[in-house]
């Protein structure tokens, strides 16, 4: 079968890859070497330095690819670095559009790196896509997109977006972290990159820390393969093993993740102390409908604000937790619980992520694949 035919589930396990061809092992060996020999100078199997290619790192990249129905797929020592690369597209004078409710390690890198650099970001909800047009001007190169956000479960409408992108000739760049290619797809949407922080839901074991890019266009597919060798920001065989092992149980994980998110969204919003539950998959949730149309379940991310609504109260809600580990990350079999204001959110501004809506008593989780019912008694006991 053309693999480009397969099924997202057959893609997971087989899509760019071949049994190796030394001595047919199914899954790629971990190629942990610097260098290759050549025969004579220029005469080499296609690797010369692992910096520029490696065999292992080769083979997830063809794996992201085929996940994200893109073309080229480029692999970073961290989600961070694949950012970075991408920003490397541009030069000073240039301006970035980006949602304004974004991960924390984002918005430091754009703001105090490329910003010294002469690079201009302008944040914003980009909740009205037809309201972005008045941002754009001259100067405008990248629309930087997270959706669903982190940590308000905002849905941005990635369609609409890339037809403007489109028209006014700019790049529109996805973080698909949270949502994953099970979720979404950015490039069939309209998008021209998509990144991940590998670290979460593709790797999935909370065993690696890894990066992402995935296109379909072969110029800019060349520019940041470019940039990639030149900078150097890759990742080590072993990662790229361990990442390419847990992209071929993602969807088998990413279909419980999202059963396990939809009851624990529903009991914390029957929840007598439970003031707002940020999840896409409620009927009443503002962007429902762009989630229904873009995504194929609602994943398992999911915010909460209690009705107590006190610093104290949320630290002691976390401590009270017996499952659910308190720890920064998301995406990983386990479930997590996270205080956004004062981990993951801590380096933006207080009033600029009280403007979008990130209080002090907001908990985020990354809802698990343990069995539900665990889940929910330790949530129950530690809300009281
Ligand atoms: C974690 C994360 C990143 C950064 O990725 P690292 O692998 O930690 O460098 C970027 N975007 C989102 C949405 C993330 O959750």
């Amino acid at each position: 079968m053309k693999k480009n035919k397969m099924k997202f589930n057959t893609k997971t396990i087989h899509g760019g890859q071949a049994p190796e061809k030394g001595y047919g092992a199914v899954m790629p060996p971990i190629y942990q070497t610097s260098t290759y020999s050549q025969s004579s100078p220029g005469e080499h199997k296609g690797y010369e330095y692992s910096r520029t290619h490696n065999p292992t790192r080769k083979a997830l990249e063809n794996s992201l690819a085929s996940i994200e129905n893109g073309n080229y797929g480029l692999a970073f020592g961290s989600g961070l670095a694949a950012i970075d690369a991408v920003l490397k597209l541009l030069k000073s004078g240039d301006e970035v559009i980006s949602t304004n409710d974004l991960y924390g390690g984002s918005y430091r890198l754009f703001t105090k790196i490329f910003e010294s650099f002469g690079i201009k970001f302008h944040f914003t909800s980009m909740k009205d896509a037809s309201q972005l047009e008045n941002i754009i001007n001259s100067n405008t190169k990248m629309i930087w997109v997270e959706t669903p956000t982190n940590p308000m479960m905002n849905i941005i409408d990635i369609k609409s977006l890339s037809k403007i992108a489109k028209k006014k000739k700019i790049l529109l760049a996805v973080d698909n972290t949270f949502a994953s290619p099970f979720l979404q797809k950015p490039l069939d949407l309209g998008a021209n990159i998509v990144m991940h922080s590998a670290t979460k839901y593709l790797a999935g074991h909370s065993d690696v820390i890894l990066g992402a890019l995935v296109v379909k266009d072969k110029k800019l597919a060349d520019k940041l393969y470019f940039i990639q060798n030149s900078s150097g920001a890759i990742c080590g065989p072993m990662d790229s093993f361990l990442t390419l092992r847990g992209i071929k149980t993602l969807h088998v994980r990413m279909k419980r993740h999202c059963e396990n998110a939809k009851k624990i969204a529903i009991f914390l919003s029957n929840h007598s102390k439970i003031d707002k539950v940020f999840w896409p998959g409620f009927k009443n949730h503002p962007n429902h409908e762009i989630a229904t149309e873009q995504m194929s379940d609602f994943g398992a991310m999911i915010s909460f604000t209690t009705k107590k609504n006190s610093f104290k109260n949320t630290q002691q809600i976390l401590k009270n937790f017996k499952i659910f580990t308190l720890a920064e990350s998301l995406g990983g079999v386990e479930s997590l619980a996270c205080h956004p204001a004062s981990m993951t959110h801590a380096s933006i501004p207080k009033k600029e992520r009280e403007l979008s809506g990130l209080v002090d008593s907001l908990i985020r989780l990354s809802v698990g694949i343990e069995d539900v019912k665990d889940l929910i008694s330790d949530l129950n006991q530690a809300i009281r």
